[in-house]
């Protein structure tokens, strides 16, 4: 369905209502109408200028393409595009808006605004300016909790079946956000908001993030991806990204909190990390390297192991070269000369080389615009390098049976279920194909007398990489029923950099690497 905006321009409404001269704010006054998958009112112009605004949007059952935009009774979501704010006259600030919505839900403001509630809803005030403008207007059935962290207020809009989440996000988030202020400049906000969503999303935005309701409850979402996503506040929302030069907001992201959470934790941890970078890097066909300079975003797993890893560890790299003093120095000055404009690449060397004093051209022409990486080298045991694995440093993960390939089933005794129940049961993996992936399913006797290596874990289902007596790496799935081999098909590829996935009783996954060299 598309967008319905009326625009209709009445500038003798300004006798009725002066505004005072200070304010250049146009004025959008919403209500949503959940019911009826409407949202409407009027804007106002600082010059008195006046605009009716409608939208109509499905509800999500019968939303196509739900980042369209859905308004019903799971609530709303609507994009900058389909029209919810009028467009800004030359001479104005930006929005000042209000929401208005029906009992039971919550509008989420952006920051700096403010959530009103009465018996009959709730109202959100908030303004915008043509910076913070980026995010669609969300609507829910939302619980909301706040904490007051310094200067910034922290809310969570959980629904209920989440509600018990909300005081761990808070905690945790304060934390990260007083960890990230203190290492990279102040938070560049008022409010910091973990917003639910009904969509499988995990989107950072201007002081908000929305995340998938089915993802809110797991232990990895209150730790490092929500760090991940905080710290795109600066990096990404804060200092905004230059697409047309290569995003570096991804790496930033990365290196700040994925990676000084594994610091946090210790040398090893902050050793393991590295090494994965290098793993994946090492696992990308040559033709689907590239520079740095070229990633935009993660559209495919190859975008990933640069846009990401590559990145993360060039700063890795930069804060070794200039010393962690003059590195902290290009990070602070960075933040201060690109806060609320777009930056680059460019931009990024200009900041390091500055507080550094020293040409860093040869460092970022190396790591930022020229593809590949550095020799293998096993003298580099910490992996302080950007550089290929010897074979003695590579290990066998589950990522490459992944890898769109297809896959050539191997069935062995004790396999639950005819030829093609196991096709079936294993499309995760592509189509079967002569020369794909060899699949051994089977019994766990069965299988260890075909391939060099099981698990060290025991468990109730199985999936593992290992390598067939020909030396081809293969993969392999201990299950006793043909629903087991399907959801092991289905996991095993969020455990691609892993060697081995083990399900316990009472279906606790267990996952672990083989050793290098082995
Ligand atoms: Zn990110």
């Amino acid at each position: 369905m598309k967008a319905l905006v009326l625009a209709v321009c009445m500038a003798a409404a300004a006798a009725a209502f002066p505004a005072a001269a200070a304010d250049r704010f146009v004025r959008v006054d919403l209500a949503i109408d959940l019911e009826t998958g409407r949202l409407s009112g009027d804007a106002e112009a600082p010059d008195g200028g006046m605009m009716l605004i409608r939208v109509e949007r499905p509800p999500l059952a019968k939303a196509d393409m739900p980042f369209d935009g859905y308004i019903g009774p799971e609530g709303a979501l609507l994009p900058l595009s389909a029209g919810w704010l009028p467009p800004l006259p030359a001479d104005a600030d930006g929005w000042r808006v209000s929401v208005a919505t029906p009992a039971g839900y919550l509008a989420v403001p952006y920051p700096g605004g403010m959530v009103e509630r009465s018996a009959a809803g709730a109202v959100a005030r908030f303004d915008l300016t043509r910076v913070t403008a980026r995010a669609p207007l969300v609507v829910g059935p939302y619980e909301m909790t706040e904490r007051q962290a310094g200067e910034v207020t922290i809310r969570t809009f959980f629904t209920a079946a989440n509600a018990g989440q909300a005081e761990s996000y808070l905690d945790a988030a304060t934390e990260a956000v007083a960890t990230l202020a203190a290492k990279i400049g102040p938070y560049p906000y008022d409010a910091f908001a973990v917003v639910e969503t009904p969509l499988p999303v995990g989107l950072g935005y201007p002081g908000y993030t929305l995340v998938s309701g089915r993802i809110l409850p797991l232990p990895f979402m209150r730790g490092r991806s929500l760090w991940h996503e905080i710290s795109h506040v600066w990096w990404g929302n804060g200092v905004f990204v230059d697409y047309a030069n290569g995003n570096w907001a991804e790496g930033f992201a990365v290196f700040f909190a994925d990676y000084a959470l594994a610091e946090r934790e210790g040398a090893a941890a902050a050793r393991e990390m590295r090494y994965d970078w290098l793993l994946e890097y090492d696992a990308l066909p040559a033709d689907e390297d590239a520079p740095l300079r070229a990633f935009t975003s993660k559209s495919h797993g190859g975008a990933q192991a640069i846009g990401y890893g590559k990145a993360a560890m060039a700063l890795h790299m930069l804060r070794r070269k200039l010393g962690a003093e003059a590195f902290d120095a290009g990070v602070a000055r960075f933040w201060q000369d690109n806060q609320g404009k777009v930056a680059g690449w460019a931009d990024v060397e200009a900041a390091f080389a500055a507080a550094s004093g020293q040409d860093l051209s040869a460092f970022f022409d190396r790591w930022i615009d020229e593809r590949g990486a550095a020799p293998a080298d096993p003298a580099d045991a910490d992996y302080h390098v950007f550089r290929h694995l010897a074979d003695s440093e590579r290990i066998l993960t589950l990522r490459a049976s992944y890898a769109g390939d297809g896959f050539e089933l191997r069935g062995l005794e004790g396999a639950p279920g005819s030829e093609g129940e196991l096709s079936a049961a294993l499309s995760p993996l592509g189509a079967p194909r002569s020369g794909g992936v060899p699949v051994y399913v089977g019994s766990a006797a069965a299988l260890g007398a075909e391939l060099d290596r099981a698990p060290p874990e025991t468990g109730v289902a199985a999936i593992w990489a290992a390598m067939d007596a020909s030396g081809r790496p293969a993969l392999a799935i201990a299950a006793e029923d043909i629903d087991a081999v399907r959801a092991l098909a289905a996991r095993g590829r969020h455990y691609g950099r892993w060697s081995w996935l083990v399900v316990g009783e009472g279906g606790r996954p267990k996952s672990g690497r083989w050793t290098p060299g082995k």
